[in-house]
């Protein structure tokens, strides 16, 4: 049975490499018949905080990889748990005693000082820095401030990695590290471990940062007698400069995205797409077809390439893709939040005004002030109103022409305004340009907008003869 694990560290909001993480190993899993399970890595007390997990979680589940088992925002499932490592210390202990008494661990009394000043040493002298005191082989019991150190012995370690292959270590390069910083303060390196046998994981899907751990994990696994586990290191998420991805090249959690109005079946393909391809373009799978497709052999080797336009793109088509009520329900939620009076539309004006918009729109945060002026009459310079090679005289006369055509167009047929006007207009001496754009300014107040037709739909007759006598006032 094949188990695999996401374990972030709440340090942080979800950040779209962790995202990632969890959706190969949710894909993964789901692929094999396995469990996904959810573990919270706190073991830095100082760093990690309760919001930063919430968010953690809480993005995780938006996206729809929330855990099978371990932590979830409605709490833990799994008999394998506690699944937070801060609630996990006794369970610690018992296993650093084992690597005591095994002799593989060792309480090192040389304080910081003494390490600083051989560091420097070495460093004169050129050398690497490979710490294994003579010490290693007696034994000594906990003092204040002694570390516990693994003793590293000389071989080469290799593992064959799902997605990197053959890895190996010389781990005669290796001083011995420390594992906890008293019995109460195991570390990263050795939780981990204890952890992943405990929980019964099969195989370790993570960043490609981690690799530099993976041998140390390894020793400390066999010391245990524990089971070997199976490792995949994914590649880098890098900004288009190649670059690591990083804050200066724009959102990096998961929050962020969702704020600025990004669908999670939109992140969800992005994401999987970043370093995993199934040999063809297509980018619009459901998280169910992406479990039936994922392979750990496909996942490249070096490298992912975030491409905002990408994303943009995926996430324009899931928009437009959406039923109506979606788009009203998230739609709302975004002018809402952009500070709109919705109150002010009737339940079709809104539902118009939004379909409208989701056939422009690349992210919902870009609903704003682009609608503005659907609520209120738009205030805009009357010069925008001259369209092209016109005078403001003729696009003063144009503006009173068509303000004739609407007003005799009856209520009845104005649903229907589209065809009529258009009709009226081929059948005059005026040109299509020449009277829509100066008719959509009159009504938006922008020089680019949706068409005079969608706004004349949504304002309705009495708002938008209103809103052309503005226009005529402005030019006069
Ligand atoms: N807690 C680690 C992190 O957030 C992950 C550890 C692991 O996957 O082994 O980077």
């Amino acid at each position: 049975m094949i188990r695999t694990r996401i374990a972030p560290s709440p340090t942080g909001k979800l950040h779209i490499g962790t995202a990632r993480t969890a959706l190969f190993n949710y894909l993964y899993a789901k692929n094999q018949g396995g469990t996904y399970v959810l573990r919270i890595e706190d073991t830095d007390k100082n760093r990690s905080t309760k919001e930063s997990e919430h968010d953690i979680l809480a993005g995780l589940e938006w996206l729809g990889i929330g855990a099978d088992e371990g932590v979830t925002t409605e709490g833990e499932l799994g008999d394998l748990g506690p699944y937070r490592q801060s609630d996990r210390t006794g369970t610690y202990r018992q296993y650093l005693e084992v690597l005591i008494e095994s002799g593989d661990a060792y309480w090192c009394p040389t304080s910081g000082e003494e390490l600083d000043r051989l560091k420097k040493e070495a460093d004169a002298s050129k050398q690497p820095f490979i710490y294994r005191p003579e010490h290693r082989d007696g034994r000594y019991e906990y003092q204040e401030g002694s570390v516990l150190r693994f003793k590293v012995p000389d071989e080469v370690i290799w593992f064959e990695d799902k997605i990197k292959g053959k890895i190996e270590f010389d781990t005669s390069l290796m001083g011995d590290f420390v594992i906890a910083k008293g019995w109460d303060n195991p570390l990263y390196n050795f939780v981990v471990v204890i952890d992943d046998e405990l929980m019964q994981i099969t195989h370790i899907i993570r960043g490609e940062d981690h690799i530099s751990n993976t041998p140390k994990q390894i020793l400390i696994n066999r010391a245990l007698g524990f089971k070997r586990k199976n490792f995949g290191h994914m590649p880098l998420i890098l900004a288009p400069d190649k670059s690591k991805m990083s804050k200066r090249h724009g959102a990096t959690s998961v929050e962020d995205y969702r704020a600025l109005g990004y669908l999670p079946e939109a992140m969800v393909n992005f994401l999987a797409l970043l370093g995993w391809n199934e040999g063809n373009d297509r980018e619009d799978y459901t998280l169910e077809e992406l479990v039936q497709k994922f392979s750990l052999k496909r996942v490249q080797k070096s490298g992912a390439v975030f491409n905002k336009e990408k994303l943009d793109s995926i996430n324009a088509k899931y928009i437009r893709a959406l039923p109506i009520a979606e788009k009203v329900r998230i739609g709302s939620e975004f002018l809402t939040h952009n500070g709109f009076d919705l109150d002010k539309l009737s339940q079709s004006q809104l539902e118009q005004i939004i379909s409208i918009e989701c056939d422009r729109i690349k992210t919902f945060g870009e609903i704003g002030d682009d609608v503005k002026f659907f609520f209120e009459t738009p205030e805009y310079d009357g010069e925008i109103l001259v369209w092209k090679n016109m005078t403001a005289e003729e696009a003063k006369a144009s503006l009173e022409w068509v303000k004739e055509q609407v007003y005799n167009i009856d209520e009845d047929s104005y649903t229907e305004i589209e065809s009529r006007l258009k009709e009226i207009i081929n059948e005059s001496d005026w040109g299509m340009g020449q009277v829509l754009w100066p008719l959509r300014v009159a009504l938006s107040g922008q020089e680019r907008s949706p068409s005079p037709f969608e706004i004349m739909q949504v304002l309705g007759k009495d708002e938008t003869l209103a809103r052309i006598d503005q226009a005529i006032q402005k030019l006069s």
